[in-house]
């Protein structure tokens, strides 16, 4: 049987000859099949793809864009020569798959470390700017980013440290306004009480960011992601929780996504979501500490205990406890994978990217 990835990226409509495989924007009718549910042939041929796309993108650096409704997106469009009889493989990836990253963290270490060397593992995915939030113990929400690579932000840091033990980091791979250091992830909404980073296209955010703007938010970025930092403090404004604020908050947003969010209220926990397929969310269970990534190798190094939430799922997490329920607020259990390999050896090995490995060894990797 080929493998179920829990929380691939890939959609992959195919016939004989082709597979377009469309990373999830939410449209452009993906009749999703998700990679490894369809005959071996289209699986190998995929895999094939797959490997080609990283080497160009290791080399060629970003891709041509296209716009979807009124948002300039990425479109790879390789062909890969694959199988015995060479035949061709065209893919296309709109949005890219080698987007982005998501870290976050909660519980006695320094964030900022943990959530540093968790972006840098995730680098192979490819990004144009990189940020870290954290909690600071005075009270406020300390943010450093910057664009260009880890080691400009990772300088930031070492010139100005942020010390806390809760945070959130991101490397973006800019959909809605440009790579700059104001449009860099995390964003703080307007009076600073929550802060998020956000992997995926919000596909209604000019809807809502005009109703948020008409009630006087004032917006500091040009990117999609600020009206869902927005959106939550305006809840919060109104007298939800921030669990409740976040919900109602994701309930509006149309397209995939993945979310983790902080809120100075309640330092004790950090709240994640996945809508659809924008990147994953893997929760990693720790002692007394929980990790939260897009992808497995981030967090790989603390902890082999993971949880990887399905689409229209949200985590509560807590370094102690964690709570999954559907956005609809119905109680979710989650079934825990304990992740057999070895990142060190991994990078060692024959593959060139942990996405390679990740989808190379599903059927060995979780047991
Ligand atoms: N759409 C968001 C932005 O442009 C998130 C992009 C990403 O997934 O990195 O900032």
């Amino acid at each position: 049987m080929p493998p179920r990835v829990p929380h691939s990226d890939f959609f992959a409509p195919s016939n004989k000859r082709c597979i377009k495989a469309r990373r999830a924007t939410g449209r452009q009718n993906a009749a999703p099949v998700a990679a490894g549910h369809g005959p071996q042939t289209k699986w190998a041929s995929l895999r094939n793809a797959i490997g080609a796309i990283a080497d160009l993108t290791s080399e060629k650096g970003r891709p041509p864009t296209t716009t979807i409704e009124g948002a300039e997106v990425p479109v790879w469009q390789i062909t890969a020569v694959y199988g015995r009889a060479a035949r061709r493989c065209t893919i296309q990836l709109y949005g890219g798959i080698l987007m982005c990253g998501i870290v976050g963290y909660i519980g006695p270490r320094q964030a900022q470390t943990v959530i540093l060397q968790g972006l840098k593992r995730l680098e192979y995915r490819g990004y144009d700017s990189a940020g870290v939030a954290v909690l600071a113990q005075n009270g406020h929400i300390a943010v450093r980013r910057d664009v260009g690579k880890l080691n400009n932000l990772e300088a930031m840091v070492a010139s100005s440290p942020l010390a806390g033990h809760i945070g959130i980091g991101h490397t973006r791979w800019a959909t809605h306004g440009a790579p700059t250091q104001r449009n860099a992830h995390p964003h703080v909404s307007m009076n600073g009480r929550v802060v998020v980073v956000h992997n995926g296209i919000v596909e209604n955010y000019l809807a809502l960011r005009s109703e948020l703007s008409a009630e006087g938010v004032s917006f500091a970025s040009e990117t999609d992601t600020e009206v869902i930092v927005q959106l939550i403090e305006r809840y919060l404004d109104a007298g939800q929780s921030f669990e409740t604020a976040v919900r109602q908050t994701l309930q509006q947003l149309k397209g995939a996504n993945a979310v983790v969010a902080m809120c100075l209220d309640n330092p004790d926990r950090l709240i994640c979501a996945r809508l659809g397929n924008a990147g994953g969310i893997t929760i990693g269970l720790g002692d007394e500490e929980v990790f939260i990534a897009s992808d497995i190798p981030a967090i790989l190094e603390y902890t082999r205990d993971m949880i990887f939430l399905e689409n229209r799922q949200m985590a509560i997490v807590t370094p102690h406890s964690f709570e999954i329920t559907t956005l609809d607020g119905r109680p979710s259990t989650p079934d825990r994978h304990t992740i057999a390999w070895d990142p060190v050896s991994a990078a060692k090995g024959e593959y060139k990217h942990f996405m390679q490995k990740e989808i190379f060894e599903q059927p060995r990797a979780l047991i």
